[in-house]
């Protein structure tokens, strides 16, 4: 089975393809040039079916399967942010790096050097059966310093839930056991089987 995603995030194409190798799994920058897309939702859920659907519609056609994800950190010392706006928290143009020193900023003008904090991440499958959402979630610590350099984004500052090392430090193997973004696609891997 072939499945599109929308996105052109190199951490989330490489984790993706490796959670599901038993797929065909092609990011859609491959098939066509890249756009902008608003996401102008208010939730996770919105802002991954805005992604599906405008990459669904942009390729017309019907016989493919596009897999959005959308997703971010929640950091519980902040009321939650950036939430929604984890890609963005820095500015609009910011980058990873940008962002991680933002929230590291952020949460030590709380003068505090650590808060649990979680992932979530929403999968959005669209097809031409119809429309599909499932989200999952990772729990654990997010520090005011970076350790490691390993995944993407947030990583080097977050301690998983029955872990003492960060995402930065530990392998991807890891991750791909217990991360938000694997939980949720084990689930969609549930709906994919009844196409
Ligand atoms: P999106 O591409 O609009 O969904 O934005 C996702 C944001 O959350 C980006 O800033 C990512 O770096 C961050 N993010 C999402 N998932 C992860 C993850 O697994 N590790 C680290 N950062 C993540």
């Amino acid at each position: 089975m072939k499945l599109v995603l929308a996105t052109a995030n190199k951490g989330k194409v490489r984790e993706i393809k490796a959670l599901y190798s038993d797929y065909e799994v092609i990011a859609y920058s491959e098939l066509m040039e890249e756009f902008e897309i608003i996401e102008n939702g208010d939730t996770f859920k919105e802002n991954a079916l805005i992604k599906a659907r405008a990459v669904y519609k942009a390729l017309d056609d019907e016989n493919l399967i596009v897999l959005a994800d959308d997703s971010g950190i929640s950091v519980d010392v902040l009321n939650g942010e950036p939430g929604i706006y984890s890609a963005r928290y820095a500015g609009e143009n910011a980058n990873d790096k940008d962002n991680l020193h933002k929230l590291i900023d952020s949460i030590q003008a709380k003068n505090v050097t650590a808060s649990l904090a979680h992932y979530t991440a929403a999968i959005a499958i669209v097809t031409k059966k119809g429309e599909y959402c499932v989200h999952g979630w990772m729990y654990g610590t997010a520090l005011t310093k970076t350790v490691g350099d390993g995944g993407f984004g947030y990583d080097p500052m977050f301690i998983p839930l029955g872990h003492d090392k960060t995402l930065g430090e530990l392998e991807e193997s890891v991750k791909r056991k217990l991360s938000h973004r694997a939980k949720a696609l084990s689930l969609a891997k549930v709906i994919l089987q009844t196409f």
